[in-house]
């Protein structure tokens, strides 16, 4: 089993500026640092050196991507707008995506490092990869920045596989607890692509992410979203999952997963209200190796989203990946005990009517 790694340390040097969170400073809000900062995905990086885990991974080195890379989603007025502010100190294009000297650069080469994670897969060079890139990239639309993401990673490297590698269907599983609503967009009328979003019910973006965007056109029917309750916890998740995502995968039978990876879904994030742990991300990971084995050949890319507990994310990216590569280092999460045991961690009712909800659309796909 090898499992890829992407990595380059630029990542970490994409500036998002001085916000409180993610609003603006400026009187009556004190300078503070934004919340899509460098520390939860450094501290991933950092763990793995210290247990070890990261030896066990095979590194892919990143590239940028070209711009007919970044066109196959966006388009060139949108490419050419970020490009030309490239040295800016501070400039935000959209709605909450701010960018600081050289984001462009080290967005190209975070769209490019997925890209990579893709061909090394689809190759065989490794069974599956995560990649640890920044800035995040599944609520980019094709010409506006969103929530902190500038180019769409993951779709971007969705459009690469199906035009430059022999897979011709792709699911996508995101499980960031905000809606990919760019996933979505980018393949919302192609029946070729199945877009999974699991994530807490009209957090941001604060209009998208319905059970009623089902699709459309001959897509219909491939763009699935189950908005959990807030509140919701393992049992939530891994009932949503066993009953929802992986049918949903075993009736539409993909040549590749990819899988938008935010840990914002974990308990005390400060963005999210969702209660997941390490185990439970850990639990999410076998089942969709499960039906990647049945189905793909057990080909997953993972690419980082959110997750903004610089405490906690490290913990459940390190149970991810660890899965992923079927090691087992011996580290032990010190937030498990506490987080796993808070009340309502299994499925609460009102949970399972919207998971019920939910498995309806399982007759949509043909
Ligand atoms: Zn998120």
């Amino acid at each position: 089993m090898t499992t890829g790694l992407v990595f380059h340390e630029i990542y970490l040097w994409h500036h998002t500026g001085n916000h409180a969170n993610y609003v603006p400073y400026g009187n009556p809000v004190e300078p503070l640092q934004h919340i899509e900062g460098p520390e939860t995905k450094r501290r991933v990086k950092n763990l793995m050196e210290v247990t070890g885990l990261i030896n066990s991974l095979k590194p892919i080195k990143p590239r940028p991507a070209t711009k007919e890379e970044i066109l196959r989603f966006h388009t060139e007025n949108y490419f050419e707008k970020i490009k030309g502010n490239n040295d800016k100190i501070s400039a935000d294009f959209g709605i909450s995506a701010p960018t600081g000297i050289g984001s462009f650069d080290i967005a190209l080469l975070s769209a490019g490092g997925v890209i990579e994670a893709v061909n090394a897969v689809i190759s065989g060079e490794v069974d599956n990869a995560y990649a640890l890139v920044r800035p995040p990239g599944h609520h980019a639309m094709p010409d506006l920045a969103m929530g902190f993401c500038i180019f769409g990673n993951a779709a971007i490297a969705g459009f690469h596989a199906l035009e430059k590698t022999p897979v011709e269907k792709i699911a996508y599983v995101d499980w960031d607890v905000h809606h990919g609503n760019g996933t979505q967009a980018a393949f919302y009328d192609n029946p070729n692509v199945l877009t999974i979003s699991v994530h807490q019910d009209r957090n941001f973006p604060a209009k998208t992410g319905l059970l009623e965007e089902n699709g459309e056109d001959e897509g219909e029917g491939y763009n699935i979203n189950i908005p959990l309750p807030p509140g919701s916890g393992v049992g939530a998740y891994e009932a949503t999952f066993d009953r929802v995502v992986i049918p949903a995968l075993n009736k539409f039978n993909p040549d590749l997963i990819i899988v938008p990876s935010g840990f914002d879904g974990g308990a005390n994030d400060p963005v999210g209200r969702q209660m997941m742990t390490s185990e439970g991300f850990r639990s999410l990971t076998k089942k969709i190796m499960k039906a990647a084995d049945a189905l793909c050949n057990g080909k997953i890319v993972m690419t980082h989203e959110g997750g903004y507990s610089a405490a906690t994310v490290p913990f459940f990216a390190h149970a991810v990946i660890e899965t992923l590569a079927n090691q087992d280092v011996g580290l032990v999460d010190p937030f498990q005990n506490i987080i796993g045991r808070l009340g309502q961690q299994e499925m609460q009712p009102h949970q399972d009517n919207l998971i019920k909800s939910a498995e309806k659309l399982l007759n949509n796909i043909k």
